[in-house]
């Protein structure tokens, strides 16, 4: 890893490289812009050329601290990230021990999920039912490192990833340790939505403001990390709305069979009647179930295919995306009013929302599923 592998975003890295050659470095930062343009990296990257003994404003990638940095193992990184709320009895939080304790489940699939980033930092950490960075979480921040002042030597750094994920009482605890700025100690948070964040919290942070991706930089990127075939990549950057972090996300899925499924969920929905789109859809619940990536992906698709629908009829080809499924979107797209797939991509998004916020999965299908059928009949 080093600057030359941040995807794009060449104004922020060149940014951070003039802080580091400067010795300009802030104590805290925060990295924002879209989902999964690469804040994360960023971040991480800037940990790694500020610790880096070779190699200076740049990271070599050989030294020990360079190693340390990309496996989350120097002493001097912490990194601060959503957990599972952990359940009240013998497995809650023991603040006196000073580690939250989670059931061993729970530990072994942060600790793939860490690995996964550790191995790709541009991989969205999807922990089970973690949605919120704990007030536990910041006060083990404090007790376990901020306030070690001899722990080791050389600065020290707390990346929080997604930190518009700290509720209101751990974004509170978080905003005293800034308020009592202890040496050496650099804070870095990286979220798409700033909005999110308390304002007495981004005001005492450096404002870091990543660009969007264009499909031609996912495009290129994915050929270059996964030797993806260039039709497939300029599918999925498409797919993936300028977010790296999708685009990897939907190549590590079976695409071509969850497209063909979400053609079939919504040829259903259109011309079937209500007890086959009923029997349909619960068999489409009873596969997600198991993995709710796989059940966005599937709305995410339909609202592509919706969205096709709606370039076929302001005839705008050349801007379609499952060219491969024209004969298919031309047969239902005469049965659908125009304003009509706008109606339904909103549905479509409302229900990824949903989906997001841990509502019941089949309350979401069965609801979205109805309300799309309602929109086009
Ligand atoms: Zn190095």
């Amino acid at each position: 890893m080093s600057w030359q592998s941040i995807i794009g975003q060449k104004r922020i890295t060149t940014q951070l490289q003039n802080i580091i050659l400067n010795k300009q470095v802030a104590q805290a930062y925060c990295i924002y812009g879209g989902e999964g343009v690469g804040q994360d990296s960023i971040a991480i990257e800037f940990v790694r050329s500020l610790l880096c003994k070779d190699s200076p404003a740049n990271s070599c990638g050989k030294c020990k601290n360079c190693e340390m940095i990309s496996k989350f193992t120097h002493p001097n990184l912490y990194l601060l990230y959503s957990i599972p709320t952990p359940k009240n009895g013998k497995d809650s939080a023991k603040e006196s021990e000073g580690n939250i304790s989670q059931p061993e489940k729970i530990r072994k699939e942060i600790q793939k999920e860490l690995q996964e980033k550790s191995l790709n930092t541009y991989h969205k950490m999807e922990i089970d039912g973690a949605n919120s960075i704990l007030i536990e979480q910041v006060r083990d921040l404090q007790k376990n490192f901020v306030s070690l002042s001899t722990y080791a030597e050389g600065n020290r750094f707390i990346i929080i990833f997604n930190a518009d994920e700290m509720n209101e009482v751990s974004s509170n605890a978080l905003l005293k340790v800034l308020e009592e700025p202890s040496t050496n100690t650099i804070f870095i948070l990286t979220t798409s939505r700033i909005d999110g964040l308390l304002p007495t919290i981004i005001s005492r942070c450096q404002l870091l403001r990543c660009d969007p991706l264009s499909i031609e930089e996912i495009k290129i990127a994915l050929e270059r990390e996964f030797n993806t075939p260039s039709q497939q990549a300029i599918l999925l950057a498409k797919l993936a709305n300028g977010s790296y972090s999708k685009a990897i996300e939907l190549q590590s899925s079976d695409l071509e069979e969850e497209r063909s499924n979400a053609m079939k969920t919504l040829e259903i929905i259109i011309n079937s009647s209500l007890n086959e789109m009923i029997s349909h859809i619960s068999k489409v619940i009873t596969e997600f179930d198991k993995n709710r990536i796989t059940a966005k992906n599937h709305l995410l698709l339909i609202y592509y295919l919706l969205r096709d629908m709606l370039m076929l009829k302001e005839e705008n080809p050349n801007l379609i995306i499952n060219s491969d499924y024209l004969s298919k979107l031309d047969i239902i797209k005469n049965k659908i009013q125009d304003n009509y797939c706008e109606a339904g991509m909103n549905q479509c998004e409302k229900s990824i929302e949903l989906l997001e916020s841990y509502v019941y999965l089949p309350l979401v299908f069965y609801s979205f599923a109805i309300k799309l059928r309602r929109i086009f009949n």
